[in-house]
């Protein structure tokens, strides 16, 4: 139950939300409708992938983005669901403004996106939620974990009467790494996120079934090394969700 002065807080916050759309109406990103970010019409339009790939080689159609059976022995992932088309400009624009131009309230219509997704395809029902970890420092720089945001939205929207579980201080980012962005290469980004994270309650994890979520990814490398930590640490299966995945040039 909130105590009082979280109702107050909300209610603040409400109030101020509701001044600013009265004043600063928010245009939606795809028909410009005084509608907030994503406005329902666009919201609907916007379409799920409607087939996956193997997250590894990318080449095997998969179902619900399920590892291939080739490339299974070296995946601690078990498989990887792409919600949308990176290169549908609503997507795109949305997900860079959520990302670099820190705009919160982007995770609820993006969260819808993924939700969508999840529902066409037949992921398994997960025990836990884990957004991928930022650093502190990184995190206190930017002010919130884009991927938290979209963890918390989708554990409380998932299910219709209950809520799943979220864990945000399981997976540790322990090590500060350059942003994944500036590096181009498949094998620089896999080098610098490796021994990046840690885990600091084995007990919590283990036998359990995560779904790790994440804003967009390239070339998964984050991803798999989370899941190959949670792997080791005994957690029993791992899948990932972003909302798109972003092309990158892989080298021949
Ligand atoms: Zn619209
Ligand atoms: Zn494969």
């Amino acid at each position: 139950m909130p105590t009082l002065w979280t109702k107050i807080l909300i209610n603040l916050k409400n109030i101020r939300g509701y001044a600013l759309d009265i004043f600063f109406p928010i245009n939606c990103l795809g028909c410009g409708a005084e509608e907030g970010w994503i406005c329902e019409t666009c919201s609907q339009k916007i379409k799920i992938r409607d087939q996956q790939l193997c997250p590894l080689c990318e080449k095997i159609i998969t179902p619900d983005g399920q590892v291939c059976f080739a490339c299974k022995h070296k995946s601690p992932l078990s498989g990887l669901l792409v919600a949308a088309s990176y290169q549908e400009p609503l997507v795109s624009k949305a997900v860079h403004l959520f990302k670099y131009r820190f705009i919160e309230e982007l995770s609820a219509p993006l969260t819808k996106i993924i939700l969508k997704a999840i529902r066409s395809y037949e992921l398994p029902l997960p025990d836990l939620i884990m957004p991928i970890p930022l650093h502190t420092k990184r995190l206190h720089w930017r002010g919130f974990n884009q991927s938290s945001l979209l963890a918390k939205n989708l554990a409380e929207n998932l299910l219709p009467n209950s809520q799943l579980e979220v864990c945000e201080d399981i997976l540790i980012r322990s090590r500060h790494t350059l942003p994944q962005m500036s590096l181009k290469d498949h094998q620089q980004r896999n080098r610098n996120i490796q021994n990046a994270f840690t885990i600091n309650d084995f007990s919590k994890i283990k036998d359990k079934r995560i779904l790790l979520v994440d804003d967009i990814t390239t070339t998964g490398s984050t991803i798999f090394e989370c899941a190959r930590v949670l792997k080791k640490a005994g957690a029993k299966e791992i899948y990932a969700t972003v909302i798109a995945r972003q092309e990158y040039k892989k080298k021949s």
